[in-house]
């Protein structure tokens, strides 16, 4: 699936996103303010261009007049997060010495060199402290994960189309909820791990092979993207099989894994065309007349309505929210256009 379709963003954009906003932006308002306040802890290694540059970033931040103000960063748009990135490469990087070398902190690399590094380690600790998604998870706060992912209401993965993703909350008991996946990872973007367009409810296998890889927008789709999945599941030669109409379709399917996720739900896919290809033309206009004789409310059923009951057939609009709903959809309707228009 890998994009939310445009109604359910209208919703999503009307209903969570302002919500969200106002609760994360008093978070990242307080991270960074507190970051500020607690350099002198933070930073225990004696280096005066380190302390400076979170100083001077962590203010910027806070500057409503600059290019990297945090309400800017919370509400930006995927593309607009990446020229928030390029922005900050340019112009607030800050060089540490790496075995003599002299490297930057915001490199295309990520920060996998923290874990050696001191000075790298101490300055992803500062992003992250202004950016403190471990509040958004710990269920201490009264808007958080759990409030947010009940808001999204998003029931099925939206990157697999296959997993349930419920959230359960009974009185003040957080039980049940989706994982959050970072789209551009927190591992490399600290300073992305709250924006609005970077958190995207998903179930456990979708996040754990994602993973911390990056996504490059111009070859993997992104959830709220504007561009139509092209991607398509087909029953040919007694398997199932995807065929992709645009390399970015490919591309995003190879990162999730699709095809080795969706090889487990071939015995279904092979239920599904069995029954399909089970009756003629004939069978459903005795169905329709049957039921439509027998039903007690005299409503007459369509013939669309009629397939849609015996074959469980899910209509596109459908299909996200349905497990398995887009598999559905597009082996049964080729098989069932062939046979009945
Ligand atoms: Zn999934």
């Amino acid at each position: 699936m890998y994009i939310i379709p445009r109604e359910e963003i209208n919703r999503i954009e009307l209903e969570v996103k302002p919500d969200y906003l106002i609760a994360i932006n008093k978070l990242v308002k307080q991270g960074i303010e507190s970051a500020l306040g607690e350099i002198g802890i933070t930073v225990q290694i004696n280096n005066d261009e380190l302390q400076n540059w979170c100083r001077q970033i962590g203010s910027s931040f806070l500057d409503s007049e600059s290019d990297i103000y945090y309400e800017k960063i919370t509400e930006a748009s995927p593309c607009q997060l990446m020229e928030i990135y390029d922005k900050l490469k340019r112009n607030y990087n800050f060089a540490v010495n790496i075995r003599g070398k002299r490297e930057n902190v915001f490199k295309d690399d990520g920060w996998n060199r923290a874990r050696r590094v001191e000075e790298l380690a101490t300055a992803k600790k500062f992003l992250e402290k202004c950016f403190p998604y471990n509040r958004f998870v710990s269920k201490e706060e009264e808007y958080d994960a759990y409030e947010y992912c009940k808001q999204m209401d998003i029931t099925v993965c939206v990157y697999c189309n296959a997993q349930l993703t419920h959230t359960v909350i009974r009185g003040k008991q957080k039980k049940i909820r989706p994982q959050i996946d970072h789209f551009f990872p927190q591992s490399r973007f600290p300073m992305f791990a709250l924006a609005f367009y970077n958190i995207v409810p998903a179930c456990q296998n979708c996040n754990y092979i994602k993973g911390n890889k990056y996504c490059d927008l111009s070859k993997i789709y992104h959830p709220y993207d504007d561009r139509q999945s092209e991607l398509r599941f087909v029953w040919n030669s007694r398997k199932l099989q995807i065929r992709y109409n645009k390399v970015v379709a490919r591309c995003t399917a190879e990162l999730f894994h699709t095809e080795d996720i969706y090889n487990m739900y071939e015995g279904i896919a092979e239920k599904i065309v069995e029954k399909a290809q089970s009756y003629n033309k004939q069978y459903i206009e005795d169905v329709m007349e049957i039921m439509n004789k027998h039903r007690l409310d005299g409503e007459k059923l369509s013939k669309d309505e009629i397939i849609r009951n015996i074959y469980d057939y899910v209509p596109r609009e459908e299909c996200f929210g349905t497990p398995l709903g887009e598999l559905r959809h597009d082996i049964l309707d080729d098989i069932l256009r062939k046979a009945y228009c």
